[in-house]
């Protein structure tokens, strides 16, 4: 019997070959097989979306061909995985088939079906040799009975805010967000909530399963240990696995096929495990949910966040259908968890609104105080100076007790505002809420909200003074001023004080972060310098001090997501200091800063979140802005900054006739604040809507608008177009 599967493969959106490829077969093929087929001269990996057995009208039989071969011994990709990667497609303007294929891991497609055989059958013998080893442990491949259930608990007693969160946890059906400071202990809420759904009952012979995600490679590590000595006496050395970028490619197949067998009952990992295929999944937890690094910046611009909580709809609506009655509530849904101590003024809003269910747990255990803040006015230090002489003295008295500090800089690559240090001055664009971003290359200020465009003026526009420069310079030398401005310091020992350095560059061989990291936590370091990288996650004892030293850029900047990353930034900063209670009394938050009497920062000295993020939210409303307003970002790449803008300009012309055009606001073009990359110029296009439906539909009524308008004479030169929906960063 012949039959037509429509199999889709990895070709871009932009290569206009968008939809599924037809192919024959002397077989039915069920929907999710994966299966080699022939594309030009090539031969390529694809996922079977369908199976009918009666070809598509119109299909040139001539010239259609037969699938070269499938990858038989591994069991189909699930329905709910094809919504998902079909969501993603379709929300994010790719190719279904690019998002499905980019999310399997890469080795599968030089795999034939007898290689693929052989990594299935090694991956059960470690699972076989591993159960012997664990004879008396719950087996995967029987799903847990009564008798069986986990009693992973007993580190800890809860707290009492665990205790609620949990009992909450037990009865939501909306999406959760888990607000809980640093040091709360979420993560133990993270562990029991697992170890409830390992708990419940297999379905159709497939074992739960639970995926959490951490923003950064680095962080997974630290998680992984702490999952792995809760669970793997209990399931097994293979129960829990990671997935994320940094791994090998036979490392992640390893993964890949674990979770995808059900082999793996927890899956660690970063944003792109969001796409891992797991069939029991019950539980999703996006750790630190606010983190830009859940947005991907290449590609298929997804947000991980997001599809998590659309994930999670999707399993639960397929486990209600399939009539999931096995008694536990567990087993009848598939939860999400967003956890932050800063959410996502998104996340913030859906809970204000009722659509996330928020549980609060605002005290750190040990009930150890959050740091005191201590805000230096730096219009009142000696001119020139980077760190202030009230804070380098608190810092020398730390070093002489023997306690840590952590001084903070702030992220670099925030798109230049400019600012009069005489009078305040700042490049404000006068007709939106936004700063104008100085732009090198032409000495111009330029909105990238509305595209207005002037010169730099010569001078100030307010007062006169001649020495305009961009927020937040000269902070590159932070890192040799200090210990330079630090010689003079003791520790208890008599010896000088050792100052380190932490972020990306330090970083980047492999084991160097856990040098640094067990360099800080044996003390051999006073102080330590670094990017947002040391505000996250690691869990320092000894840290008495943190310092915000060049903060204003993240207050003053074009990006209106500025200040909510600041804010995040420094609360979790502030979460470093003082995780020891007995010390947690003598913390001190700095905060270096030309206007002390900005709103964040009251909101800050009180730890105060709620005030900031209602504060945020009215100004984001007035303005239209999200989450109450929605937005992409067309942007271009070409061999010219005309011919860009011009195929943009033109993309927004040739949109005028376009359904629901009158619903949507396009902004002119603009270059990017890194206008020229590798001889490319880059240029963007805002375009935003009140109503994210109306962008949805609209976007992609434009698609094909966008491919046709590539080969315009006007767009000559033009490299790439892409769109990013929900952009992070305008
Ligand atoms: P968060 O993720 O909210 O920042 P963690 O889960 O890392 O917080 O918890 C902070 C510290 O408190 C960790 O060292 C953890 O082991 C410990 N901890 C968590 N829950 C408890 C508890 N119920 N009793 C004692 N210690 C706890
Ligand atoms: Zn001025
Ligand atoms: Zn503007």
């Amino acid at each position: 019997m012949t039959c037509w599967p429509s199999v889709i493969v990895a070709t871009p959106a932009h290569s206009g070959v968008g939809a599924a490829l037809t192919y024959t077969s002397e077989s039915l093929i069920a929907a999710g097989t994966l299966v080699r087929v022939p594309l030009g001269s090539r031969e390529v990996l694809g996922v079977v979306w369908d199976c009918p057995s009666t070809p598509p009208e119109g299909l040139d039989h001539t010239r259609t061909k037969a699938v070269a071969g499938t990858l038989a011994g591994l069991p189909p990709l699930n329905a709910r995985w094809r919504q998902l990667v079909a969501f993603a497609g379709h929300y994010y303007q790719r190719s279904v088939g690019e998002v499905a294929l980019a999310a399997l891991p890469p080795q599968l497609r030089e795999l034939d079906a007898a290689q693929l055989a052989r990594r299935l059958k090694k991956l059960a013998k470690t699972l076989a040799g591993d159960m012997s080893e664990h004879a008396d442990a719950a087996r995967t491949d029987q799903p847990a009975q009564p008798a069986q259930l986990l009693a992973a608990s007993g580190h800890h007693a809860l707290s009492e805010e665990q205790t609620l969160a949990l009992a909450a946890l037990e009865t939501a059906s909306a999406p959760v967000l888990l607000y809980g400071a640093t040091g709360s202990g979420k993560t133990e809420v993270y562990l029991r909530a697992t170890e409830r759904v390992l708990n419940a009952p297999a379905m159709d012979g497939v074992p739960t399963q639970v995926l959490v995600m951490v923003p950064e490679i680095n962080l997974t590590p630290q998680l992984e240990a702490r999952f792995r000595e809760r669970f793997e006496p209990l399931c097994g050395a293979g129960a829990v696995v990671s997935l994320h970028s940094g791994m090998t490619p036979a490392q992640r197949l390893t993964s890949w096929l674990a979770a995808h067998t059900g082999t793996a009952r927890i899956v660690l990992g970063t944003r792109m495990a969001v796409f891992a295929s797991l069939p029991g999944l019950r539980l999703i937890v996006v750790d630190e949910e606010h983190d830009p690094s859940y947005k991907s910046q290449e590609g298929a611009r997804y947000s991980a966040r997001d599809l998590a909580v659309y994930r999670a709809k999707i399993e639960t609506e397929a486990l209600v259908a399939a009539g999931a009655e096995l008694g536990s509530k567990i087993s009848a849904r598939c939860q999400v968890i967003l956890g932050s101590a800063t959410p996502s003024l998104e996340s913030w809003h859906a809970a204000e609104q009722g659509r996330y269910q928020r549980l609060a747990m605002p005290a750190r255990i040990g009930g150890g105080a959050l740091p005191r803040l201590r805000l230096v006015d730096m219009n009142h230090q000696p001119k020139g100076a980077l760190i202030a002489p009230p804070l380098l003295a608190a810092m020398t008295e730390r070093i002489a007790r023997g306690e840590q500090s952590l001084v903070l800089l702030n992220r670099r690559g925030y798109a230049p505002v400019l600012a009069c240090h005489d009078c305040g001055w700042k490049s404000g664009c006068p007709h939106c809420s936004v700063f104008r971003v100085f732009h090198k290359l032409d000495r111009t200020l330029r909105c990238h909200h509305c595209g207005f465009t002037e010169r730099v003026p010569r001078a100030c526009p307010d007062c006169g003074n001649v020495d305009i420069a961009p927020v937040g310079r000269g902070t590159e030398q932070v890192e040799e001023q200090l210990a330079a401005l630090l010689v003079d310091a003791r520790r208890p020992s008599g010896e000088p004080a050792r100052v380190a350095r932490m972020d990306a560059d330090s970083t980047r061989l492999k084991g160097s972060l856990e040098q640094q990291l067990a360099a800080l936590h044996s003390g051999e370091v006073d102080v330590l310098v670094g990017t947002q990288m040391i505000a996250k996650g690691h869990d320092f004892r000894r840290i008495t001090l943190v310092a915000g030293i060049n903060v204003d850029s993240g207050l003053f900047a074009s990006d209106y997501r500025a200040p909510e990353r600041l804010f995040a930034l420094l609360m979790q900063a502030a979460g470093r200091a003082g995780r020891d209670a007995a010390q947690s009394a003598a913390s001190e938050m700095w905060v270096q800063t030309w206007t002390p009497q900005h709103a964040l920062f009251a909101a800050l000295k009180t730890h105060d979140y709620p005030a900031f993020a209602a504060k945020q939210l009215a100004e984001r409303e007035a303005a239209g802005m999200p989450p109450f307003g929605a937005q992409a970002l067309l942007r271009a790449d070409a061999k010219t900054q005309a011919a860009a803008q011009a195929y943009l300009n033109l993309a927004a012309e040739q949109a005028a006739t376009l359904p629901l055009r009158d619903a949507i606001t396009i902004y002119p073009a603009v270059p990017l604040t890194i206008q020229r990359v590798a001889h490319v110029e880059r240029a963007q296009m805002l375009v935003e809507s009140a109503s994210r439906g109306a962008l949805q539909r609209f976007l992609a009524a434009w698609q094909p608008v966008l491919h046709a308008t590539r080969r315009a004479p006007e767009a000559r030169g033009l490299v790439r177009w892409a769109v990013d929906v929900d952009p992070l960063v305008i």
